[in-house]
């Protein structure tokens, strides 16, 4: 495993295993995620002997940035090539008291939402907690900023790839390294059932937030395959649960879809389900993928006007501006450019 992804206790048993003192795991972990150096050799309080067994036993991702795309809104979206070849995309979204940076889990997905360009690529592989924090540490190298927030929306269904995505979410927010904070990390799923119900059991530390788009099986199920399996009201009650315990809410994700889930119909039914436990709705653009017209997406007036439905019984739902639209950064569009001849 590479070192970017050991836990910190993990990593004070490999340096003890190594014939290095605990203290020493401290000043490595300093070195990498305060001080951004990627080579033992630079590691100059550690003893010459213990750098060289780290460098026979673990090292550091080899991931190149191989395209950079930067918005006109100030978003930046970097292409990343990673050790086997395999690319996955991460976007950087600055805002005024906060650098986000939305990281993919994945290469590929197997869930073929009809709306996301990941998901006509199919699945290719999990990424390792390694490479996921390498994200971070790369975004934030690029940026010559600390990312303060970080949200699992990339490429990629966090929860089919668990535990390193878990891992990695552990790593990045270690007070004594990135400190991104807990609530400042958002694992965002489309509905895994299974993924859910281990987050529960698990000691719940990150924020949730779930991409619903359609409150009917039967029409969720035509765009988000997904759904056939997990529908859509055992969804609800892991969810109910996932509230309770946590005590935090639940962040929908819903694409307006012209036609197809933006009537008073789909806003009465949503009001019904998501008035069952604590949440709140985010209305998100629907962005055309590159081989369709842009249609399907909802006017200014007319996405007010379903807004508006919410506000009128005091449910809190946003209209969330779409950040990187014109560099294919926003929902959806990732993997829409590079692996276009793929998809
Ligand atoms: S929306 Fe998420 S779950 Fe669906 S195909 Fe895309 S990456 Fe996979």
């Amino acid at each position: 495993m590479n070192v970017t992804g050991y836990r910190p206790d993990e990593l004070k048993d490999l340096i003890v295993s190594l014939g290095g003192k605990k203290y020493s795991a401290k000043q490595i972990w300093n070195w990498i995620y305060r001080k951004s150096v990627n080579d033992f050799s630079l590691m100059s309080d550690i003893p010459a002997g213990l750098r060289e067994k780290l460098k026979e036993n673990t090292g550091f991702e080899k991931i190149n940035i191989s395209g950079i795309y930067e918005s006109l809104d100030g978003s930046v979206k970097l292409l990343l090539e990673l050790s086997d070849n395999n690319s996955v995309e991460c976007v950087i979204i600055p805002e005024t008291n906060r650098l986000t940076l939305c990281v993919s889990s994945q290469a590929g997905c197997r869930y073929g939402c009809k709306f996301c360009a990941t998901g006509k690529l199919g699945f290719i592989r999990n990424l390792t907690a390694s490479e996921i924090v390498s994200q971070i540490l790369i975004a934030s190298d690029y940026a010559q900023k600390r990312i303060t927030n970080v949200v699992y929306m990339g490429m990629g269904e966090p929860f089919d790839n668990y535990d390193e995505v878990i891992r990695s979410a552990d790593i990045i927010s270690d007070d004594s390294g990135l400190a991104v904070g807990k609530r400042k990390i958002t694992i965002s799923t489309f509905g895994h059932i299974d993924g859910v119900k281990r987050y529960i059991d698990d000691d719940i530390r990150y924020k949730l937030a779930v991409s619903l788009h359609n409150p009917f099986d039967r029409e969720r199920s035509s765009i988000m395959p997904g759904n056939k399996k997990y529908g859509i009201s055992e969804l609800f009650e892991v969810l109910k649960l996932y509230t309770k315990k946590s005590n935090r809410k639940v962040v929908f994700e819903y694409v307006l879809i012209k036609g197809f889930n933006d009537t008073e119909r789909h806003a009465k039914e949503l009001i019904r389900l998501l008035e069952k436990l604590p949440s709140k709705l985010n209305l998100i653009k629907y962005h055309h993928l590159p081989d369709e017209n842009d249609n399907n997406a909802l006017s200014e007036e007319d996405t007010l006007a379903f807004l508006s439905r919410f506000r009128r019984v005091n449910f809190p739902a946003v209209f969330r501006k779409s950040r990187g639209e014109d560099i294919r950064a926003a929902c959806g569009q990732l993997a829409a450019d590079h692996f276009s001849e793929r998809i």
